[in-house]
C-alpha cells in the first residue's frame, strides 16, 4: 500500500497488500530500524536466515547479528510457519484498509508502485482503475 499513485492519492483498497503482503521481505536496515527502537510488535513477524544456514526470530536478534543475515521472511510468530496474510493489513471499513505500521512499514511496502509495468504491476488496484475509467471517458467526450 502506497499512499500515492502517479500524482493521485491511493485509495486505500488494501489489494495491493492482500496480493503481495504475504511475501513482504525488510531490508537489513529495516531490520536494524525496528532493533534500535524497540519494535518488537514488528520484528516478531519475521525470521532471518544466516549464512550457515541457521534461523532465528527478529525478535531475539542483536544488532551484531545481522551482517551474518542472507534472506528475512515474514513467519508466523507462534509456529515459525510461512503466513498467508500480512498481519499488518488492517481493514477500518468495508472497502478501506490502513497499514497498521505505515511509519515504519519495510522498504518495499515504501516503494511499491503498482502503475509500473512488469513484476509489481497490478491491474486490480482501484486507483489505476479510477484513472483508466476517467482516461476512457475524456476520449470518449473529445471532440
Ligand atoms: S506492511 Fe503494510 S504496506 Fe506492507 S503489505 Fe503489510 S499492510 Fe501492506
Ligand atoms: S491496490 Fe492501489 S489503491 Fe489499492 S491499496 Fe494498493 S496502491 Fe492503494
Amino acid at each position: 500500500m502506497t499512499e500515492n499513485c502517479n500524482g493521485i492519492d491511493c485509495d486505500q483498497c488494501g489489494t495491493c497488500c492482500k496480493v503481495f503482503g504475504d511475501s513482504i521481505s525488510p531490508t537489513i536496515e529495516n531490520v536494524y530500524h525496528w532493533l534500535t527502537n524497540d519494535r518488537l510488535d514488528i520484528l516478531r513477524h519475521f525470521s532471518a536466515c544466516f549464512a550457515n544456514g541457521t534461523w532465528k526470530k527478529c525478535s531475539g536478534l542483536q544488532v551484531d547479528e545481522l551482517g551474518d543475515i542472507i534472506t528475512v521472511e515474514m513467519r508466523d510468530p507462534d509456529t515459525g510457519a510461512l503466513v498467508s496474510a500480512c498481519p499488518f493489513l488492517s481493514r477500518v471499513s468495508k472497502n478501506r484498509y490502513l497499514c497498521s505500521i505505515h511509519m515504519a512499514k519495510p522498504e518495499m511496502c515504501d516503494n511499491y508502485k503498482p502503475w509500473i509495468w512488469g513484476e509489481t504491476y497490478l491491474r486490480r488496484c482501484r486507483t489505476i482503475r479510477e484513472q483508466e475509467r476517467k482516461t476512457s471517458w475524456q476520449d470518449e467526450n473529445v471532440t
